[in-house]
């Protein structure tokens, strides 16, 4: 009998609840923080640049249009997803990673000013700690997402990663702002996120030369989001993340389709 009154009480609350969120989504505010994939989409100075080729486009033999492409990408260019594995033995692997750690609350720290005066800052414990006091404790789950700024500067790969070289030569050039070391252990230690998401093209600064910070986070099973945009658009509590990246099988990295939900008044 208890059963029952529960599994009725169960079914009354999803009856309750269900069209609610359903509303609630449907009105919100849905904020793309993904950039477009093209031959000028950002990687790695050593990485080959994204690929996207004709099969075929136009009118068939039958008579009706047809278009079909073809693409081929390194994992770690664009928006994208970096999965525990990336710089962690025996981490998850994108396919590993659970929906779960897909979505959280965005906890959207504003840097932008200290990035724009120092390309290579790194972001410290006490940034993050400055934020904690004006908008209260991270969340357990939250999604940390660091505003520097320099996703403004994405068409002019100057400005948004220090160099135009390609190779190593362009390695040694980098320059743009990350997530200090010290703060990653700070994070990993103190408080429990699923992941964290920058508008550059990685979580260690620029001249980087062991990505500490990477090794740090993929250890702590955290996952990242690197080279993301729109990230003025959002509140610093208030949003809602979902990241879904493409599920490689093995993969450590992928083009991920990154939005943030805004609910309406
Ligand atoms: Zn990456």
């Amino acid at each position: 009998m208890k059963k029952v009154f529960i599994a009725t009480l169960c079914l009354l609350c999803f009856a309750c609840s269900r069209p609610d969120l359903v509303l609630q989504l449907q009105n919100a505010k849905w904020i793309d923080l993904t950039h477009d994939y093209d031959s000028t989409t950002v990687y790695w100075p050593t990485d080959v640049n994204f690929r996207h080729d004709t099969v075929f486009y136009g009118m068939t033999e039958k008579g009706y249009f047809y278009s079909s492409f073809k693409y081929a990408a390194e994992e770690h260019g664009g928006t994208h997803f970096d999965a525990p594995i990336h710089f962690h033995k025996g981490g998850n692997t994108i396919d590993q990673v659970p929906v779960s750690q897909l979505h959280g609350p965005a906890v959207v720290i504003d840097i932008k000013e200290k990035c724009a005066r120092n390309r290579d800052y790194l972001i410290t414990t006490d940034d993050v700690n400055s934020w904690e006091h004006q908008h209260g404790r991270i969340p357990e789950g939250a999604i940390i997402i660091l505003n520097t700024g320099y996703g403004k500067l994405w068409n002019d790969h100057q400005r948004y990663t220090g160099t135009l070289k390609k190779g190593p030569e362009g390695v040694a050039e980098l320059h743009f702002p990350g997530l200090s070391p010290e703060a990653s252990t700070w994070i990993i230690t103190y408080r429990k996120v699923n992941a964290i998401g920058l508008d550059t093209p990685s979580i260690d600064f620029g001249q980087s030369k062991d990505f500490q910070t990477h090794r740090i986070l993929t250890a702590a099973s955290l996952t990242m989001y690197e080279n993301l945009c729109n990230l003025d658009e959002l509140p610093p509590t208030g949003a809602y993340i979902v990241a879904l990246p493409m599920k490689i099988k093995g993969g450590s990295g992928s083009p991920l389709r990154i939005v943030a939900i805004i609910a309406q008044q």
